[in-house]
């Protein structure tokens, strides 16, 4: 037995033998809660999108249910979960299964990758775990996994890497039982050959295994490029007029697309917050003694996959109604959890607006 056919049999023992990674997904044939599941991991920790599949199942029992929700809706149901687009897809999704396929998802993988927010590791997901399609799946574990045990130093982020580490993990899928494959080297990526800190002393592969035997399990999987990380400032006025606040929807082609903020100012620096009310009095957001500034919140960030935002608030009771005020909605305090906002906001109403 060469090394490729005894990784698939000892991976697949592992998993019987040694494998408790619970997950409420697990097993699960209905291709709806499992696409729902892999669109909310994409870019999400298991431990954090737990509760969002979990919520998502209760309040959409099925395709129908999500398809006919409002916007608003699912977007609030999204909140905190970031990277937004997954969000707006989902629904696209739902609504074309629902209307277009009368609620049958597809059950071929080239009309899964069809659907949009759907990529191959989704697409092959879906194929294997519902229909038990042979189609392996390659993310993140897969190709740490693959890296170290064949000491690939091929860059996984390179398209020459990309289509080695595929065609390696189609080669070695076991093609009878794809779906317990698939779901093996996943669960090994995430709790055994973990990035940092892997269990390389009670491993299954110890023996075989390149990276181990090589002193290089630090040194895999190998990544072309580095990330370039743009840096933003936001100082966000939070403006109270009547017992109202200004909220507006973010509609440009930008990060948190369709979600809610306050009037935002942004810099391309740290700036004082006068010079920030200055130019709000210029876009006639304020008028120059229409407001007081009751007081302005420690410096928030978040960090994004490319970008870096810091953000301030500003609270201030105005006088008189902004003359420049046409996109934005005036909302009583109590109304406004019922919005969806970034999670820097959230994090800023939570404690400083309660
Ligand atoms: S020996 Fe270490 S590096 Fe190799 S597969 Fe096992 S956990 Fe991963």
């Amino acid at each position: 037995m060469n090394q490729k056919q005894k990784f698939s049999s000892q991976l697949l023992r592992w998993n019987k033998q040694q494998n408790k990674r619970q997950m409420p997904w697990k097993g699960e044939k209905d291709p709806y809660k499992i696409w729902l599941s892999e669109i909310i991991l994409q870019q999400t920790r298991v431990e954090q999108g737990l509760a969002y599949y979990n919520n998502f199942i209760k309040t959409f029992p099925t395709i129908h249910q999500l398809a006919r929700a409002k916007d608003e809706k699912v977007f609030k149901l999204w909140e905190g979960l970031g990277y937004y687009s997954r969000c707006r897809n989902l629904l696209v999704t739902a609504r074309f299964i629902s209307k277009e396929l009368k609620g049958k998802f597809p059950d071929s993988y080239e009309s899964i990758k069809l659907l949009k927010g759907v990529g191959p590791y989704t697409a092959a997901a879906i194929a294997s775990f519902a229909y038990n399609l042979p189609h392996a799946v390659v993310d993140g574990n897969v190709f740490r996994v693959l890296a170290r045990v064949f000491g690939i130093s091929k860059a996984i982020d390179s398209t020459d890497g990309k289509k080695h580490f595929t065609a390696l993990a189609e080669e070695l899928l076991d093609k009878k039982q794809p779906g317990l494959y698939n779901q093996a080297i996943m669960d090994f990526g995430a709790v055994v050959c973990k990035p940092a800190a892997p269990l390389c002393d009670s491993c299954v592969f110890k023996k075989d295994c390149y990276a181990f035997q090589h002193n290089k399990v630090g040194e895999l999987p190998v990544k072309e490029k580095k990330i370039s990380i743009k840096k933003r400032w936001f100082y966000y006025l939070v403006m109270e007029y009547k017992n109202a606040i200004a909220i507006r929807q973010r509609t440009d082609k930008d990060i948190w697309h369709s979600l809610y903020e306050f009037p935002l100012i942004e810099v391309a620096a740290a700036s004082s917050v006068n010079d920030i009310l200055k130019q709000a009095v210029k876009e006639n957001w304020l008028k120059a003694k229409g407001y007081s500034v009751r007081t302005l919140s420690p410096l928030y960030k978040q960090q994004l996959s490319h970008q870096f935002i810091s953000g301030q608030f500003i609270l201030l009771t105005l006088k008189t109604k902004p003359a420049n005020d046409g996109n934005w909605q005036w909302i009583a305090r109590k109304d406004l959890q019922r919005y969806a906002f970034p999670r820097m906001l959230r994090d800023f109403m939570h404690s400083e607006m309660q």
